[in-house]
């Protein structure tokens, strides 16, 4: 034998010790995802080169027939193996009656190949070449023949579509990981064409070492990408999954990721390509936002709370991560139970608490525009024979009466509360000095002229009014109108009742 010869056959020992490697430690890992396939194909692959080195180590045609037909156990099902590899991967589960039917051709194919030394189905004729260089059978082979490789090939690159859209849909999120399945479901069918238009200057042929190569470009899959690890799928497929947003950019703002519920929430993020640099982040967030405001597609708004995390790497910081929280349900249950917790429950106006809440931040805005401005406050007069007269049921209704009347004689601005029993309360802001006393003596007026009652005509109720106009020598705070106001409203009382009197008056 010469040594180019030896070589050969070196490397083929090799070659097929690396499909036997990786088929026992895929047993050994046969739970983890895509590793069951990844055990079929390398123990197919290891097949087919166990009888490649058969064949080309035969002294005899025996012995080369029988290289053959071990050949013939394994090569029909590599196409297959990588087609449901890369399902798996991608988390396609497919049904087991597509798998059987799948599997027709292959076993077909499997047995024509076997049994090709007694019919002409699958070659028409073969020789047996031994001098010179390593022992081949050189085969012609049918039409069956090349129908059965081509639908190999071709489960394969249906794995690549299958691939492609997945990548597509985010399910796999690294370019890298398609471009490695797509290298491994081509080799085979690219090591055939090779060896095909190699085969007369060639002395053996190269589909057993492309086919280790398959095996190993998939190895290397499962080593760089953590594949032999549940977690990062499922962590992926959860991210992909869930209705939160996620989007992940490394530290100098360059977008590096988003599932598929960020998409939607900011369709920017489809025209973008991960490591193209996005000012959106800022744009949408600006310095230290942490909600986020965003219309649906019908126009409603919709609220995200914003939480940001640094991915650190080895004491290093490589990214920030997004996550934007749909909090619009919970948003509006709250705005709502705080709107009726500010809410008077007889009258529906605001209340005592809520009055405060909203008149100091008015109240500090006088103290730094110092513009005219008041508060009223209004008391209901002799309000017990009211109650006594007519009943505390009437009494209630002429307060309802009393609020709805007044509400729509103030401003969107001004702050109308009822304070307490029978007071109500309210602020005025940026009302000319001159105007105050005239709208105050109007509301007098309209309470003095509504008609209560269809049942009791006779029934009048008046209010007096006190009123205190800002003055930043007096009012250093809030409670010091209100304080000016009353005292206001104890003069209207003590000079006949049903009138307005203001603070500043003597
Ligand atoms: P004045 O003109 O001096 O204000 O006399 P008044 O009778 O209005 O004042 P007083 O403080 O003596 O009485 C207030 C009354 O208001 C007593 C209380 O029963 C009644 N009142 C307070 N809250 C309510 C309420 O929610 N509903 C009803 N019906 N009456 C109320
Ligand atoms: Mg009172
Ligand atoms: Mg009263």
């Amino acid at each position: 034998m010469k040594m180019t010869d030896q070589l050969v056959l070196i490397i083929h020992v090799i070659t097929a010790a690396i499909p036997l490697t990786f088929f026992i430690i895929a047993l050994d890992k046969y739970q983890a995802p895509g590793m069951k396939y990844f055990a079929y194909l390398s123990f197919c692959v290891f097949i087919f080169n166990l009888g490649y080195l058969v064949e080309l180590s035969a002294t005899n045609e025996n012995g080369a027939f029988l290289g053959t037909q071990i050949k013939y156990i394994g090569v029909p099902f590599i196409g297959l193996s990588i087609f449901l590899f890369i399902l798996d991967y991608c988390g396609k589960k497919p049904k087991k009656p597509v798998v059987y039917l799948c599997m027709a051709l292959p076993v077909i194919h499997s047995l024509l190949g076997i049994t090709s030394p007694w019919h002409d189905f699958y070659y028409k004729s073969f020789f047996f070449l031994a001098n010179e260089t390593v022992a081949n059978l050189i085969k012609e082979p049918t039409i069956v023949y090349y129908l059965l490789y081509i639908y190999s090939f071709g489960i394969a690159l249906a794995g690549v579509v299958v691939a492609f859209f997945a990548y597509k849909n985010g399910v796999l999120w690294r370019k890298k990981q398609l471009i490695l399945l797509v290298i491994a479901a081509a080799i085979p069918g690219a090591a055939s064409a090779v060896s095909i238009f190699t085969r007369d200057r060639m002395s053996f042929d190269i589909s057993a070492i492309m086919l280790s190569l398959t095996c190993s470009v998939i190895a290397y899959l499962f080593i760089q990408q953590n594949l032999f690890k549940i977690a990062p799928i499922a962590r992926e497929q959860i991210i992909e999954k869930m209705k939160d947003a996620f989007v992940l950019v490394d530290m100098n703002g360059h977008y590096a990721d988003a599932n598929n519920a960020a998409k939607s929430l900011l369709p920017q993020l489809k025209l973008i390509s991960p490591g193209s640099k996005i000012d959106l982040i800022d744009k949408i967030l600006g310095e230290g936002r942490n909600t986020l405001e965003v219309p649906d597609t019908a126009g409603v708004p919709r609220y995200y709370s914003i939480s940001k995390t640094v991915i650190s790497h080895n004491s290093k910081e490589i990214g920030i991560c997004y996550m934007f929280f749909d909090i619009t349900e919970s948003k509006l249950f709250l705005d709502e139970v705080s709107e009726q917790a500010d809410r008077d429950s007889l009258t529906g106006i605001y209340n005592r608490g809520a009055f405060f809440k909203r008149a100091n931040p008015v109240f500090h805005k006088m103290l730094r525009v110092q513009t005219s401005s008041a508060v009223l406050m209004m008391d209901l007069d002799n309000f017990k024979i009211l109650n006594d007269t007519y009943g505390h049921q009437t009494g209630d209704l002429v307060l309802r009466r009393f609020a709805q009347e007044l509400s729509t004689h103030f401003r969107e601005a001004d702050i109308f509360a009822r304070y307490g029993g029978e007071e109500f309360c309210a602020v005025l802001y940026n009302v000319g000095e001159n105007k105050i006393k005239a709208i105050a003596n109007r509301l007098c007026e309209v309470i003095r002229n509504t008609q209560w009652w269809d049942k009791q005509p006779q029934l009048s109720v008046t209010v007096s009014i006190g009123a205190a106009i800002y003055d930043p020598a007096i009012h250093k705070t809030l409670e010091d109108m209100i304080a000016s106001a009353d005292e206001a409203l104890y003069k209207a009382k003590n000079t006949g009742r049903n009138r307005v009197c203001l603070s500043s008056e003597p």
